[in-house]
């Protein structure tokens, strides 16, 4: 079992919504979410001509590989209906895995700890919300 960060964005649709429907699906593929931020609003990043999003940072149990959680992370967003866009541009909902226990992984698809945790406010918000 591994103790892992999971970052939550959505800023289409019923933002709320998306964030409870993730963490919904989330558990139904075995994440277990043991500790949850409070949702924070930010303005959009890198492509900034979008809606504001809502953000949330979940501390969450894993048995399995990091790279099992990533194919779990997209089938939650394929399921909240996220379809291709471009980067950084409006996503119904978006889950990026931003530590896995302390290992470091540096793949083209996949990199851990995640390399844009320090421009994201709410993302270093939420690790210090949750002491991290
Ligand atoms: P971003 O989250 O940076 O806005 P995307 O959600 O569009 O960008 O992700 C693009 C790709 O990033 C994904 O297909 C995924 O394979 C890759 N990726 C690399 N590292 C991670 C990570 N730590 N968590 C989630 N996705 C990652
Ligand atoms: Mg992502």
């Amino acid at each position: 079992m591994t103790v892992a960060y999971l970052g939550l964005g959505t800023n289409l649709g019923r933002r709320v919504r998306n964030l409870s429907a993730a963490r919904r699906r989330l558990r139904e593929k075995g994440v277990r979410i043991v500790r949850q931020t409070r949702v924070i609003e930010t303005e959009p990043w890198g492509v900034v001509d979008q809606p504001r999003f809502l953000n949330q940072v979940l501390e969450v149990e894993w048995e399995g590989t990091p790279r099992q959680l990533l194919r779990a992370a997209k089938a939650v967003e394929r399921e909240g209906g996220r379809t291709r866009t471009r980067r950084w541009g409006p996503r119904v909902i978006d889950v990026d895995i931003l530590r896995f226990g302390n290992e470091r992984i540096s793949d083209p698809d996949l990199t851990v700890p995640h390399p844009r945790i320090r421009e994201r406010t709410f993302v270093l918000e939420g690790l210090r919300e949750l002491g991290v």
